[in-house]
């Protein structure tokens, strides 16, 4: 085959706890990851020369080296030097649906979706947990991308353990198009604020990370209990976020005040709040909803759904 397409699912975050620092600069995290059926196409071609390029339909997103696409080619072209020069370079073309620094992993879900294809492409045949560990070393949330479904990521994010798939659940997004937030600057801060209660106990790394706090969502995620799932939702990361982005607490005050909105949040480092509701119709009303009292269009909102598998081939 000459090309592959590949949908390229975003993911939320049902739980979020920083547990301590790390020496690396990154922190030791608990995270319940979920992909949502929120997607990027991404169309793989090969082309006669060695080359990469990138496309995006989107203006934010930039084209050149620093594209996590274009790094997730460049490191197979590196790797594989020799499938490189048989089966030629790649052009990769990204429709991009996922809203851009949203704290979605819309970069990270390219850079997997790049992986997985490239390795049909060149007929490489990795296996996925191969494929996972390449992704580890473009960022955090790669390798649960190529996993997908409901998943327990911890290390920073990168070491995963699946929990069984969810039925259905619908969930509402919003995002402000024009509002980012720093992942870097998200954690830096919390450490400044919230470092103390945690650095004190970062000789018992190991056993604290065991010991993770989510004991009851994952419980929650195991009895297919939506409500509960919704009560116990969590993210550290709102202590700095929330103060410092007045617009992101509104949207989360909002969600939390509709009929039908069973628990809502904001999704890794924002400022994406999603809403988790009890049903298709529910999440259609609830955006209506949304959409009367902040008219605004800088204001995105996407009805989605849970989904129990990462990047695939269309
Ligand atoms: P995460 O949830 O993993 O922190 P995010 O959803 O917050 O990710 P991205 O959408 O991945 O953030 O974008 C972060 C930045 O990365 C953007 O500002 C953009 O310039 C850059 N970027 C590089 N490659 C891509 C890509 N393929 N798609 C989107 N953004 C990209």
């Amino acid at each position: 085959m000459r090309s592959y397409t590949l949908i390229a699912p975003a993911k939320i975050n049902l739980y979020l706890e920083i547990i301590s620092d790390r020496p690396d600069g990154y922190h030791e995290l608990a995270m319940i990851l979920q992909s949502v059926d929120l997607a990027d196409e991404i169309y793989l071609q090969s082309l006669d020369t060695e080359s990469i390029c990138v496309k995006c339909n989107h203006p934010q997103v930039p084209t050149d080296q620093s594209n996590l696409a274009y790094r997730a080619a460049a490191l197979m072209a590196t790797k594989f030097p020799q499938a490189l020069a048989e089966y030629g370079g790649v052009e990769i073309t990204i429709n991009k649906h996922i809203p851009v620094a949203a704290g979605l992993a819309g970069g990270s879900t390219n850079a997997a979706a790049v992986l997985m294809g490239i390795d049909l492409l060149w007929n490489l045949g990795l296996t996925k947990s191969e494929l996972e560990e390449l992704g580890a070393t473009l960022g955090s949330d790669v390798p649960f991308c190529i996993a997908g479904g409901t998943v327990i990521a911890t290390g920073r994010g990168e070491k995963l353990s699946p929990l069984p798939n969810l039925d259905t659940i619908y969930i509402v997004l919003a995002k402000y198009r024009s509002l980012e937030v720093s992942t870097a600057w998200a954690y830096k801060t919390y450490r400044q604020e919230f470092g103390n209660s945690y650095l004190r106990d970062s000789e018992n790394l190991a056993a604290r990370a065991a010991a993770v706090h989510s004991e009851a969502i994952v419980k929650a995620i195991l009895n297919q209990d939506p409500g509960k799932i919704a009560a116990k939702l969590h993210n550290d990361l709102e202590r700095v976020v929330l103060p410092a982005y007045p617009q992101v607490l509104q949207l989360r005050e909002l969600f939390a005040s509709f009929t039908g909105v069973l628990g809502t949040m904001m999704s890794g480092s924002g400022p994406t709040v999603f809403a988790l509701v009890e049903s298709e119709e529910q999440a259609e009303a609830v955006k209506l909803q949304m959409r009367a009292v902040i008219p605004d269009q800088d204001l995105e909102l996407f009805v989605t759904r849970t989904i129990t598998q990462g990047v695939q081939v269309a």
